[in-house]
């Protein structure tokens, strides 16, 4: 049997770990402090549409393919500067 010893006072000691909440970094661009509306433009892209015609001389497109050669330019869209650099 074993004594219980009674020591008053415990301490209990709450160890905190450190958050590692997956924290999405926000896009702000740093001319306006816009970070809602933001777009594209690609400079280089092919695009390949395949038609077929109809008995009414209408272009069905059936198949879309899109290459894209050269940069993507990421733009604000409220201040329109290049903020490639911040698209990671
Ligand atoms: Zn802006």
């Amino acid at each position: 049997m074993e004594k219980v010893l009674a020591t008053g006072k415990t301490h209990k000691i709450k160890v905190k770990k450190p958050f590692l909440l997956p924290r999405k970094e926000k896009i702000i661009c740093p001319f306006c402090g816009n970070s809602e509306e933001f777009y594209d433009i690609i400079e280089n892209a092919t695009f390949y549409i395949h038609y077929l015609q109809t008995e009414e001389g209408h272009l069905e497109p059936v198949e879309e393919e899109a290459e894209v050669l050269g940069p993507v330019k990421f733009f604000c869209g409220s201040c329109n500067a290049d903020l490639t650099y911040l698209k990671k």
